[in-house]
């Protein structure tokens, strides 16, 4: 307790969404510890946000916590997802700051000091930004510059491709967080628009320590459709828009095909070109009925408030 009477020390809360992780979780707390010692103005702790896992990782957190006081838990009472976890972390963190990562060491703890220096030079949000590498696969990598193109053209944000949710955040930001409870969560796209002063920090990736990546193909897919659908109604335009486009273009045809009548008596215009436009018209409809239906799928999932997740264990 030196020098604490005079300033306290800054509490620093490390969050991390765990789906399992029971051959990691040890492993991060004792790279945090290594990274964090020399930096003693700071006190810190880890929260664990175990989220539904099936494998031993509950049990590897009650130990942890039971042989380390700065550690604790939180426990999902099934898997509720990253978002979810790292919102959880979110609304029960205590800190000056809150550092959210993930459990697989593919966030370097050896970056953390770095992200405090920049908090407290005065950033409030400091986040990573991924450098890819041949650690990240050439599918992930693809994918996800793809998705962040469409998503920034879409949503009017400017997201760094490869924003992560590896990220300081400061108390203030972590209450303007709290306040949110939309339904289908993108925490990047959100801390990208509650503004504050933030600084993105560069960092390669490292390998995943053990086990396996969480993040299916499905999880993927939802995370993007979250993304831009709780960020944009664009879609919708286009879909309008693609309707005009082929209504304007079977006038079209329309024309064509009596100017044809006229010209070319005897030619009956095949029934090919018909079948085709039917089913293109077709086509468009289903996709913008479809589009229709994922937004009033979550004003529905909206207006029914659930909770994001639900605990069923803390320690
Ligand atoms: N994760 C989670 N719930 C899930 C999927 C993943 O809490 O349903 C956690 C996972 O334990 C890890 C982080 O989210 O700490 C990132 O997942 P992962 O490393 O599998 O994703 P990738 O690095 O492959 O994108
Ligand atoms: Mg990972």
């Amino acid at each position: 307790m030196t020098g604490s009477s005079v300033t306290p020390r800054k509490h620093l809360a490390i969050v991390v969404p765990a789906y399992n992780e029971e051959g990691n979780v040890a492993l991060l707390r004792d790279r945090i510890a290594e990274v964090l010692s020399p930096l003693d103005r700071y006190s810190w702790g880890l929260l664990f946000v175990d989220d539904g896992s099936r494998d031993g990782t509950l049990a590897a957190l009650r130990a942890l916590a039971a042989s380390d006081p700065r550690v604790r838990y939180l426990s999902f009472s099934r898997n509720f997802g990253h978002q979810a976890a790292l919102k959880a972390g979110l609304d029960a963190a205590d800190g000056d700051a809150v550092i959210s990562m993930d459990a697989d060491l593919q966030h370097p703890p050896e970056l953390l000091p770095r992200l405090i220096e920049l908090w407290e030079q005065g950033s409030e949000i400091v986040y990573t930004v991924r450098q890819d590498t041949a650690e990240v696969g050439a599918f992930k990598r693809a994918t996800s510059r793809l998705f962040y193109r469409f998503f920034n053209s879409l949503s009017g944000l400017d997201l760094d491709p490869g924003a992560a949710d590896f990220r300081l955040l400061d108390r203030k930001v972590v209450e303007a967080v709290r306040r949110i409870s939309e339904s289908g969560l993108f925490l990047r796209g959100m801390i990208h628009w509650v503004g504050f002063r933030q600084v993105a920090v560069p960092y390669q990736v490292g390998t995943r320590h053990s086990g396996s990546s969480k993040y299916t193909f499905a999880k993927m897919l939802r995370l993007a459709s979250d993304g831009v659908l709780s960020f944009s109604t664009k879609p919708l335009r286009l879909a309008s828009l693609a309707g005009c486009l082929v209504s304007g273009l079977s006038g079209l045809y329309a024309l064509y095909a009596v100017a044809m009548h006229f010209f070319n008596r005897n030619t009956i215009s095949g029934w090919t070109s018909l079948l085709i436009s039917v089913l293109f018209l077709g086509g468009i409809q289903l996709l913008s009925i479809g589009l229709l239906g994922e937004y009033l799928g979550r004003v529905l999932m909206e207006s029914k408030r659930r909770p994001h997740y639900l605990i069923s264990e803390r320690g």
